[in-house]
């Protein structure tokens, strides 16, 4: 199915379907399942982008969304921020939205939250710089009945969006092109999200320049990555490709299933060059020392040649 007629069925079948029972409804399925997997195929793949959609846990959405999150910054809707579909409350249409996750900072501020998501969302918005005139920036209308309701949360969420009516879905092709526009800008944005605060910065880290701090940070974002990491060392083991060195081996109990996830990505890579994620090739595990040594050699990205020349 095309991602058109994927949000066209979206907005017509939604309203009956919640008048029914929510277990099992074919429709919350088609929120999950089949408008993610449309979504999927329209993305950059190399593993950093996920897609999920919902139409509530055991109950109904007021407001139902499919959403793209960039591991990096978070695998859920409830913080960070990601792109997202957010279909209006009376289901008159459809926004793409470059929005943030509400629940965390629900919690986190209280009766304050709205206030913080508008002041966080305008900082973000600043970040971005100059949008095309077609872009909506600042709050958003779903057009929610209740002002705590996570809908009333989202509205104030939106950094940037771009509004369907609904008998006025786009085609497929423009719906591809402002997909990729909005995940552009959401990649630009985890970018400049990157900079590290000094106090986390190893002695020989702190004179890198702006663009090498923002590589360094994102690259050890990618091995904090969990499941990204344990990924990597069921593929490549628990013996350092470099050194061979086993913590098993040396610390017995203590050091099994430990090693360190490397990410391949040449710290000095072209600017704009999008990364990719693939457990497989993209990642080395290496021992704490050798880790520690390959990001300060020349080797970043080759274990072998760094082998070649520090091991053997
Ligand atoms: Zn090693
Ligand atoms: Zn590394």
């Amino acid at each position: 199915m095309s991602l058109n007629a994927s949000l066209n069925r979206f907005l017509e079948e939604y309203p009956a379907a919640r008048e029914q029972q929510f277990a099992g409804s074919p429709v919350a399925e088609f929120v999950r399942q089949d408008v993610p997997a449309v979504i999927e195929e329209m993305i950059p793949s190399g593993e950093r982008y996920l897609v999920h959609g919902s139409a509530g846990q055991r109950n109904w959405a007021q407001v139902p969304w499919v959403a793209v999150f960039d591991r990096l910054i978070t695998e859920t809707a409830q913080d960070g921020y990601c792109v997202v579909y957010l279909i209006r409350e009376d289901f008159s249409g459809i926004y793409l939205s470059l929005n943030q996750g509400v629940t965390i900072a629900k919690n986190v501020y209280g009766v304050g939250a709205k206030e913080a998501l508008r002041a966080r969302a305008a900082d973000f918005l600043a970040r971005l710089g100059e949008l095309p005139d077609s872009y909506a920036s600042g709050p958003i209308d779903l057009n929610t009945k209740s002002s705590v309701s996570l809908g009333a949360f989202y509205e104030l969420g939106s950094i940037c969006a771009k509004y369907y009516a609904k008998d006025a879905i786009p085609t497929d092709e423009k719906l591809e092109t402002d997909l990729n526009e909005f995940i552009n800008l959401y990649f630009l944005l985890a970018t400049k999200d990157l900079l590290p605060g000094i106090e986390v910065l190893e002695d020989d880290e702190k004179s890198l320049d702006k663009e090498d701090l923002r590589t360094l940070t994102e690259h050890k974002r990618i091995e904090r990555n969990r499941k990204l990491a344990e990924k990597a060392k069921k593929i490549h083991g628990y013996a350092c490709q470099a050194c061979n060195f086993s913590f098993e081996e040396r610390y017995g109990e203590l050091g099994t299933g430990y090693i360190e996830a490397h990410h391949l990505t040449p710290l000095h890579k072209p600017k704009g060059q999008k990364i990719t994620l693939n457990s497989k090739t993209d990642f080395a595990v290496l021992c704490s020392n050798c880790h520690r040594m390959i990001h300060k050699s020349k080797f970043v990205s080759q274990v072998k040649e760094f082998r070649a020349e520090y091991i053997v």
